[in-house]
């Protein structure tokens, strides 16, 4: 329809962010794994819900797989500040159950017992999580296409966007390089590199994909979540208009003859422009990420400048400070001042943290010290770190505490999570049973309905989602 139409030619997204979190239990009387843990926290979502796997009332899917990873994933936003919002909403979320399950375990295991929920990528006994980020795009253009544009942009982003982490083989900047080398090496030849090979595009499949990266880590920072996925959505509106116009974006020259090298390389050259890359074509590209980011830049530079439309395509984030915060962080570690930007990107703020208790501690500071304060940095159930680091000012946030609560209940107001959120608030207030995907909702009880939802852009309640609500009253 005309909607769909304009939306395709439009630059437009929608973004999401699903994040795996991973959880333990310290101080009890009797070990308590992670399943347990899990499915400790979810007991009153089972209760409720009857399921680990539910919807809430921001839209947002919230449900424990098999194993033991609880994940959030964010309801459909048409801005990054409003994932972000859903994001930080969800960090609470997966507080609560922690302190919940807490209260419940220290009444049978001891008051010693304390529940760690990590927003990180990889646990203690070195498995490896995810936070997948999540982007509409154009179907006209080929997937291979996305994947080898994109694929030297996403590596080199985590000078910005890496979380950092403190390993056996010393400090890095990114959680998940080390064991992310099957999906990013088979990036340039046959399969997905940083997408799941499912096509599930909860959306008109026509005229749509979802994008599935895989190969960031999770962010404590909230301006690396912004940043990751705003300029992210840059670089993909310029592989759009290339595929609208036929034209070459400019971003192919910047494949790398081996993906999963160059990640290794980016996440171990803490300067960022150390590191040396072979390409596709055959040539060595020096410089570091820093100087593949300062191409991306340009271009996408160069193309808002020329489609000024880029900058209504977010509704609620100036595109000109998006590039320009783009610009001001590749120039820090370009001029060697990284350390400008410990209050922004986290494995910066980590980075200076170890360094300054290193100082202060010398040869007394364990590894496994160090290690372990990685870890506190993550937790968003118990850890000290990062709450006194933002309240110090030491560390940057975009959204505050009470609007992150707010987030917990409010979906956005301009995708369909809206229609959502409105439909599991009323079930709920009326008791009635229900589920939900992406495309759906279901009343099961009192009467079975369903309606769906096609169109993720689409927030106009339709005659049929209305009578669902009128059945609810
Ligand atoms: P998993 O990887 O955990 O098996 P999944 O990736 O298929 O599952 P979910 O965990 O359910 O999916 O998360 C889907 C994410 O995609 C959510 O953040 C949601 O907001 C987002 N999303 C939904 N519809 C679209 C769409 N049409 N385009 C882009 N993102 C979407
Ligand atoms: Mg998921
Ligand atoms: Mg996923």
């Amino acid at each position: 329809d005309a909607h769909t139409k304009d939306e395709i030619q439009s630059f437009a997204r929608i973004f999401g962010i699903e994040t795996e979190y991973g959880v333990s239990v310290t101080g009890s009387d009797r070990p308590c794994d992670a399943g347990q843990t899990a499915m400790m926290m979810f007991q009153p979502i089972v209760a409720e819900a009857r399921s680990t796997n539910t919807y809430i009332e921001n839209g947002s899917r919230l449900y424990l797989d098999v194993g033991s990873h609880p994940e959030y994933a964010t309801a459909e936003a048409r801005d990054p500040m409003d994932a972000l919002a859903l994001d930080a909403a969800g960090e609470l979320v997966m507080r609560d159950l922690a302190l919940d399950a807490q209260r419940r375990l220290r009444s049978i295991q001891g008051a010693g017992s304390t529940v760690h929920v990590f927003k990180n990528n990889v646990d203690s006994a070195g498995h490896s999580f995810g936070c997948h980020e999540n982007y509409l795009v154009r179907r006209f253009v080929p997937l291979k296409t996305i994947e080898q544009e994109l694929l030297p942009f996403l590596i080199t982003r985590q000078l910005f966007t890496g979380a950092g982490r403190m390993g056996e083989q010393g400090f890095q900047i990114t959680q998940r390089a080390d064991f992310l080398d099957e999906a990013v090496s088979s990036a340039t030849t046959r399969s997905r590199p940083m997408v799941n090979t499912r096509d599930e595009p909860h959306a008109d499949p026509d005229a749509f994909r979802r994008l599935h990266v895989i190969i960031g880590d999770s962010n404590r920072s909230q301006w690396a979540t912004m940043m990751k996925l705003a300029t992210t959505h840059l670089v993909l509106c310029v592989i759009e208009q290339a595929g609208r116009e036929g034209k070459d974006s400019g971003f192919a020259r910047f494949s790398f003859a081996d993906a999963s090298a160059a990640n290794h390389k980016v996440s171990r050259d803490l300067t960022g422009v150390e590191a040396s890359f072979d390409m596709a074509d055959g040539t060595v590209m020096e410089g570091g990420a820093v100087a593949i980011q300062e191409r991306y830049l340009e271009i996408v530079e160069r193309f808002v400048g020329q489609h000024p439309e880029v900058c209504s395509s977010l509704p609620r984030t100036d595109v000109h400070e998006v590039i320009r915060q783009w610009r001001r962080v590749i120039e820090a570690f370009r001029s060697g001042a990284s350390e400008t930007f410990a209050d922004k990107v986290d494995w910066l703020a980590k980075r200076r943290l170890f360094d300054m208790l290193r100082n202060r501690a010398g040869s007394r500071l364990s590894v496994s010290k160090l290690e372990q304060l990685d870890m506190d940095y993550h937790d968003v159930a118990n850890g000290a770190l990062y709450a006194s680091l933002c309240r110090r000012g030491a560390m940057r946030t975009l959204v505050n505490e009470s609007q992150a609560h707010e987030a917990i209940d409010v979906p956005p107001h301009d995708t369909r999570a809206a229609l959502r959120g409105r439909f599991i608030q009323s079930a709920r207030s009326h008791n009635a049973q229900y589920s939900c995907d992406w495309t759906r909702l279901s009343l099961t009880s009192p009467n079975r309905m369903d309606v769906t939802l096609l169109d993720p852009f689409d927030a106009q309640p339709s005659d049929r989602f209305l009578t669902i609500l009128e059945a609810l009253q």
